[in-house]
C-alpha cells in the first residue's frame, strides 16, 4: 500500500527482471507500463535454481504458491567428480539443518514457468500495462520525468521515472555507465529440458532421485535436475573454449563440446547426447558498478549486475532487486530517492555475489593437483554444513521504517 502519491513508473525489459520489478512496483501502488522489445513475452527452454532467497522473494512479490505449483523442491545439491563418477559433497535441502535456517524452500523451475507466473499477476494487476513489440532506443530525462524513444513507429513513452531491465546487454546501461561491452568468460553452455521418460539406465535413477547434480570437472561441468513437476529434465553443458575469438561465434563449438567431456566418467557421457544443441551461449558478466542510479532512471537484474551462473543467483538477485525496489517505491515520495534507496541497499550484496560467482566457477573447474585438493576439502563437509553458503542465500533484511 502507497504512502506517497501514485507515480508512473516505465520498466523496459519484460524477462524475469522486468516483471518482478513491475509487479513490486504495481503492488507498492503506482502505476507501471512494461515495454518489451520480442513480439511476444517468453522466457528459453532450460531450467533455473532457486535458492532459498528466491522463494522468499517471490512470497514477498505474491507468487510463490503460483510457482510451487510446477516447481520441484530437490531433496539434495549434490557436487560429483565429473571424471571419476564419485560423490564429493552434499547438501541436504529438506532436513531440519535447512529449514532451521531457511524459512523458504529451495526450489528448480521451467524458466517458462517462472515467467509465466510472473506475466499472469501482471496481467492480473490493474495498474500494469504490458507493452511487446516496443524496442527502447533512448531516454531523455529532465527534473521531472523520462522520455523513452522507441525503434518501431510508436510514440514515445513519458513517465516519472524508469526502470532499466533490459539484460546483459542493456542498451540504457551502455548509455549511462560507460563501461563497455560485457566480459566474456570464453567459457559456453549448451542446455535444455527434456522428457524425463528419455533418460535411461544411470541417467534415469539420478532424475528419480530429483537432486540438483553438478558433475564438476577440468575447465567444463554438466548441471542435471527436474523441472515442471519431474515431467522435464534440465541438462547444462558448460567448458572453456581453447578457440575463443571475440569477434567470431566460431568457438565453443558441439565438436569442442564432445572433445572437452570425452574423459568424463560413464554417467556424463551417457548424459551427453541429450543435452541440447539447439544454441549455444557464451556466458559473460561484468565487474560490479556503483552506478545504478541516474536520476530518475535505475539499473535492475542483468543490466544493473550481470554475473556468471555458477552460484545460481543472476535471476534470485533480480528478483531480490525488484522487492526492494517495490519496499523504496513505497516508502519514498520521490523516485530519484527510491531509486537511491532501492541501490544502496543492494549494491553490495549483488557485487559480492557477482564476484563469488567467478570464484566458485574456477573451483568448480579445478584440474589435477587443485581438483584433488579440493575434492579432499570438500570431502570433510556434512549434508548440513551451510555456513559458506548461508551468506548468499539469505537477504538482506528491509530497513526498519523511522517511527
Ligand atoms: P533478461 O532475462 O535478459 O531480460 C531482459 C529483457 O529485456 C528481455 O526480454 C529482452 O528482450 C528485453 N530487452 C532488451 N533490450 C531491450 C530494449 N532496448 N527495449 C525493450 N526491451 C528490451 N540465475 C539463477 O538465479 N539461477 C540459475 O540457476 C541460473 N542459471 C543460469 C544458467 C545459465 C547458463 C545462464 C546463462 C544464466 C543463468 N542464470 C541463473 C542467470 C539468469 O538467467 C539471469 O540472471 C536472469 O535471467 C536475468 O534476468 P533479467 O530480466 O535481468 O534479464
Amino acid at each position: 500500500p502507497v504512502t506517497t502519491s501514485p507515480l508512473h513508473i516505465a520498466v523496459v525489459g519484460g524477462g524475469i527482471g522486468g516483471l518482478a520489478a513491475a509487479l513490486a512496483t504495481a503492488r507498492a501502488g503506482h502505476r507501471v507500463t512494461l515495454v518489451e522489445r520480442a513480439a511476444r513475452f517468453a522466457e528459453i527452454g532450460a531450467g533455473l535454481q532457486l535458492a532459498p532467497n528466491a522463494s522468499l522473494a517471490l512470497d514477498e512479490l505474491g507468487v510463490l504458491s503460483a510457482v510451487r505449483h510446477t516447481a520441484v523442491a530437490p531433496p539434495r545439491l549434490v557436487m560429483m567428480d565429473a571424471l571419476t563418477g564419485e560423490e564429493i559433497t552434499a547438501l541436504d535441502l529438506r532436513g531440519a539443518a535447512y529449514t532451521d535456517r531457511f524459512a523458504h524452500p529451495y526450489l528448480v523451475t521451467h524458466r517458462t514457468d517462472l515467467h509465466a507466473a510472473l506475466l499472469a499477476a501482471c496481467r492480473e494487476h490493474p495498474a500494469v500495462t504490458l507493452h511487446t513489440g516496443h524496442t527502447v532506443t533512448e531516454a531523455d530525462q529532465d527534473g521531472s520525468g523520462v522520455h523513452l524513444h522507441f525503434a518501431e513507429a510508436h510514440a514515445g513513452l513519458t513517465a516519472d521515472a524508469v526502470v532499466a531491465a533490459d539484460g546483459l546487454h542493456s542498451r540504457l546501461r551502455r548509455a549511462l555507465v560507460g563501461d563497455g561491452e560485457p566480459v566474456c568468460s570464453r567459457y559456453v553452455a549448451f542446455r535444455g529440458a527434456l522428457p524425463t521418460a528419455r533418460m535411461t539406465g544411470r541417467m534415469s535413477q539420478h532424475a528419480a532421485s530429483e537432486a540438483v547434480m553438478v558433475w564438476a570437472g577440468p575447465r567444463m561441468h554438466l548441471v542435471q535436475y527436474p523441472v515442471r513437476r519431474g515431467e522435464l529434465y534440465n541438462q547444462v553443458a558448460v567448458f572453456e573454449s581453447d578457440r575463443y575469438t571475440p569477434d567470431s561465434d566460431d568457438w565453443g563449438t558441439e565438436a569442442e563440446l564432445e572433445e572437452r567431456f570425452g574423459g568424463s566418467c560413464d554417467a556424463v557421457r551417457d548424459a551427453l547426447p541429450l543435452v541440447s544443441r539447439d544454441r549455444r551461449w557464451p556466458l559473460f558478466d561484468r565487474a560490479p558498478v556503483d552506478s545504478w542510479v541516474h536520476g530518475r532512471i535505475a539499473l535492475l537484474g542483468d543490466a544493473a549486475h550481470p554475473m556468471l551462473q555458477y552460484l545460481a543467483q543472476g535471476a534470485c538477485q533480480a528478483l531480490e532487486d525488484a522487492v526492494a525496489l517495490g519496499e523504496a517505491l513505497g516508502r519514498c515520495a520521490d523516485p530519484a530517492d527510491a531509486f537511491t534507496a532501492y541501490a544502496d541497499r543492494r549494491r553490495a550484496r549483488a557485487a559480492r555475489i557477482q564476484t563469488n560467482a567467478r570464484r566458485f566457477g574456477e573451483i568448480c573447474h579445478l584440474e589435477g593437483m587443485g581438483a584433488t585438493l579440493r575434492n579432499m576439502l570438500l570431502a570433510s563437509r556434512g549434508p548440513e554444513a551451510f555456513d559458506d553458503i548461508s551468506w548468499v542465500w539469505t537477504p538482506a533484511p528491509a530497513p526498519v521504517p523511522a517511527p
